[in-house]
């Protein structure tokens, strides 16, 4: 019954570069038929509300994320905003 909130507040101790992203899913259907995967570090404004957030734990990309995310929601995708699926040429 703890009610951790990741990156909430507190927790201003991250310098190491070796930390990875936490990674949260929305269990609300945002487009049609997709959960998307958020990193929870996001300040873009994508994040949604904390009630509705299913933590994923930390992974090393967003691919990573997404996957584990599929296991709870088959159609979960990626934000695009900050969780893209979609490598920069
Ligand atoms: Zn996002």
């Amino acid at each position: 019954m703890s009610k951790h909130v990741y990156g909430a507040s507190g927790d201003a101790a991250w310098s190491g570069k070796d930390a990875m992203p936490n990674y949260c899913v929305n269990r609300n259907v945002d487009h049609p038929g997709d959960h998307e995967v958020h990193d929870l570090d996001s300040t873009l404004g994508c994040l949604p509300a904390p009630a509705n957030r299913l933590n994923l734990g930390q992974h090393a990309s967003s691919v990573e994320a997404v996957a584990a995310a599929q296991v709870h929601f088959p159609t979960a995708n990626g934000c695009r905003w900050c969780a893209s699926l979609v490598t920069a040429p």
